[in-house]
């Protein structure tokens, strides 16, 4: 373990649009980081309000060797899956979904009315023993809740300050909600061998020193044995974090593969209507992207992940 580790990354995110025409910041992938950990994919949706018929409309699409990973902060969002789940997520809950072999499934705000969304999706890469494991689908309601330095920290995943988060993952990692109403200082507690990147959701803080506001996912490399945190009013922090994913992945619109071959494989799959059916949705299903393209591309390319 370093005694002085590197200075941290500041890494801008883009936005991008996904259904029902919503336009969010995605800051995973990003082109000078894959991952964080077995964390490969970071949405950030909102904070906003939406009129009647908008919100969030994500219509049935396939996942492999991934878990799919909902933080919900304002707003309810409906989940329906091919295993026949239908789960409504409101604020402070965690949908899990593990897609392992294949999966597909389907987001929608709740229907009629105007509302709120606030909301991190991450998808978390499932190493090479556990990618081909049978999907599954978790609402977790309650997760891990400390009061501390004037922080509300929700532990989501792993654990923190002594609490573990209910949600099964296959590697080790760690993901964080630390919440202000003011003024307080925390010295979050750090894995040495993690490495971490930290994601202000709302107003802004000081992280290891470096001023933070949404739109910027400050990196960590391993090494370090805490974060200091620092905030003057209020504020929302996202903290993700893992063992440095040793596996090479290959990230091609909803899947995580490691071949050319099983991505090709799983669009045609999608195609021929082999994931089964997402009932109820009120979103048509996706199409996947033209996948002869696929075979040109040397290496991933995030702007075909939606
Ligand atoms: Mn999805």
């Amino acid at each position: 373990m370093s005694r002085h580790p590197l200075p941290p990354e500041r890494l801008e995110a883009r936005t991008a649009e996904i259904g029902g025409g919503l336009t969010i910041r995605r800051a995973l992938p990003n082109r000078h980081r894959r991952t964080v950990g077995a964390w490969c994919f970071l949405d950030h949706a909102g904070p906003m309000e939406f009129a009647a018929g908008g919100g969030m409309h994500v219509g049935p699409h396939p996942h492999i060797g991934l878990q799919t990973f909902t933080w919900m902060i304002e707003g309810d969002v409906v989940h329906r899956d091919s295993l026949g789940n239908e789960q409504l997520i409101t604020p402070g809950q965690v949908n899990l979904m593990t897609a392992g072999a294949g999966i597909a499934h389907a987001e929608d705000s709740a229907p009629g009315h105007a509302g709120k969304l606030h909301a991190a999706q991450l998808w978390i890469a499932l190493p090479e023993g556990e990618r081909r494991r049978a999907p599954a689908f978790r609402n977790h309601p309650q997760l891990p809740l400390i009061e501390s330095g004037g922080f509300s920290v929700r532990v989501l995943a792993g654990s923190a300050f002594g609490h573990r988060s209910p949600a099964e993952v296959y590697s080790p990692l760690v993901g964080l909600d630390l919440t202000t109403t003011g003024r307080a200082i925390l010295a979050v507690p750090l894995a040495g061998a993690f490495e971490h990147a930290a994601l202000v959701l709302s107003g802004a803080a000081s992280v290891a020193g470096e001023a933070l506001a949404p739109g910027t996912l400050l990196y960590f490399g391993p090494g370090r044995e805490e974060l200091a945190l620092r905030t003057e009013g209020p504020a929302r922090i996202l903290l993700i974090g893992g063992t440095p994913f040793g596996e090479e992945i290959l990230v091609w619109w909803n899947f995580v593969a490691r071949t050319r071959e099983e991505i090709a494989l799983a669009a045609r799959d999608w195609n021929a209507g082999r994931f089964g059916a997402v009932r109820g949705s009120p979103a048509p299903p996706l199409v996947t992207p033209d996948v002869a393209g696929l075979n040109l591309r040397p290496a991933l390319n995030p702007d075909r992940t939606p």
